[in-house]
């Protein structure tokens, strides 16, 4: 990556650096490593199964196709009695349907009229698609030379071999899946059940949308943006609404959550502000597994445990609850849900942007990922990225994430982005 002298900033004793912060990679890991996966498995109908999690091997008890079949409508034969050096005439001694097979052998100077999806009748191994063939009467065709042996037949198990792992548990089940299941008959899979996720936001300053707001106060929007990131996956939320900076509504709340969730997520009150309660607290409760993370914008961050549910304290800020979210609840979440570990997508593209970055932490910048005018993707920042502005993330579509080392981006570098929302 270029050195960007423009941007080159010094760390200094009045910024925010801390050198007792630990990475986002070593933070994920110690995340990860005390998430334990929901255990517990429920039946499902394949029907009402998108996005869940397996927790079975799907193992194929049959063939897919089930029989060798055309792949064209055409004219069936044997490979072996196609024409050589001149057109040939065949006799056409009965038709073969999906659904309603030919039932006789094919001999020699013969051949069966067939359509997509039929079955290959006994002593053919090769289609001659209609569009190739001249036909002399209703029983008479004729076609030239220049045909391959086995040509537009489908084998059968060519798309599934009987007894074959089709899904491997652990497995988040896609559109594709739904079908690939129905295609070897099975309607009912056993599935995690999905994770419970309790959220809440805390801030004595904090009124929810409808009320009036007085002197100070603002909206609750980081609720709606984690109910936004929550729906989109395989949980069952939980909301709990709005909580004020009262350590005994605070205590109140977290037994509460944390009886009836896997996973207990809150916002705000984990700076150490005189209001901020949160980690003291939960301290108090349960246990907390770290506190400030070299991320920008994100910290304070907490991981705990509040008795079996997982806990993130999430800041406060509207944009850190989101690239906080992205960076260690998503992954977490995901482990949760009995998910095979995997790492987010990510991509390499030109930046059309100038970055301002400091070395010594990570960032998440916001970007817009589009294409220039060769086709090409490439992204630029939203503008300012300052961690209250939250609608530099609704006109976002990728984090762009600049790692410790990076000391700021010119335009025309390139970047590792990581696409959100529809891409998730
Ligand atoms: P805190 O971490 O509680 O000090 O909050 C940091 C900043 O985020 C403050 O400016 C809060 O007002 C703001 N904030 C905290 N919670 C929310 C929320 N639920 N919705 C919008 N802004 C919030
Ligand atoms: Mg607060």
């Amino acid at each position: 990556m270029m050195i960007n002298e423009k941007f080159k900033i010094q760390a200094s004793c009045t910024d925010d650096f801390d050198s007792e912060a630990i990475t986002v990679s070593n933070a994920r890991q110690r995340i990860l490593a005390k998430i334990n996966p929901v255990s517990a498995t429920e039946q499902s109908a394949l029907y009402q199964s998108l996005n869940r999690v397996l927790a079975q091997d799907i193992i194929s008890a049959m063939n897919v196709p089930g029989h060798t079949n055309s792949a064209m409508d055409g004219y069936a034969l044997a490979g072996d009695d196609l024409p050589q050096t001149a057109p040939r005439q065949y006799k056409v001694i009965g038709t073969s349907f999906a659904g309603r097979p030919f039932n006789d052998q094919c001999h020699a100077g013969q051949c069966v009229r067939i359509m997509t999806g039929a079955a290959m009748p006994a002593g053919t191994d090769t289609v001659v698609m209609q569009e190739h063939v001249e036909k002399i009467t209703e029983t008479e065709i004729r076609f030239a030379q220049g045909h391959r042996k086995s040509q537009n037949v489908r084998q059968a198990g060519e798309d599934i071999c009987k007894g074959s792992i089709v899904l491997q548990k652990g497995h988040t089940i896609q559109a594709a899946d739904l079908g690939v299941m129905a295609s070897i008959g099975i309607g009912d899979i056993t599935v995690y059940r999905q994770p419970r996720i309790a959220f809440f936001s805390t801030g004595d300053e904090l009124r929810p949308v409808g009320d009036t707001l007085g002197t100070g106060d603002i909206y609750d929007s980081n609720r709606y943006s984690l109910h936004g990131l929550l729906s989109q996956l395989n949980v069952e939320t939980i909301d709990l609404g709005i909580v004020k900076d009262k350590p005994e509504d605070l205590r109140e709340a977290f037994k509460n959550a944390s009886e009836i969730a896997d996973l207990v997520i809150t916002t705000g009150g984990v700076s150490v502000g005189e209001a901020d309660y949160v980690k003291q607290i939960v301290e108090e409760m349960g246990e907390i597994n770290f506190w400030k993370i070299a991320m920008k914008p994100g910290r304070p961050i907490t991981f705990g445990k509040l008795g079996d549910a997982a806990y993130f304290g999430l800041p406060g800020n509207p944009v850190s609850v989101m690239t906080t979210f992205y960076q260690f609840a998503l992954p977490a979440i995901q482990r949760l849900s009995g998910q095979a570990d995997r790492s987010p997508l990510t991509i390499r593209v030109i930046c059309t942007s100038d970055l301002r970055k400091r070395a010594g932490r990570f960032e998440c910048q916001r970007g817009i990922l589009s294409y220039n005018e060769s086709g090409q993707l490439t992204v630029c920042a939203t503008g300012k990225q300052g961690s209250g502005i939250l609608t530099s993330m609704s006109r976002a579509n990728c984090l762009i994430l600049l790692d410790d080392e990076c000391d700021g981006i010119e335009a025309g570098d390139s970047v590792t982005v990581q696409p959100f929302g529809t891409y998730l």
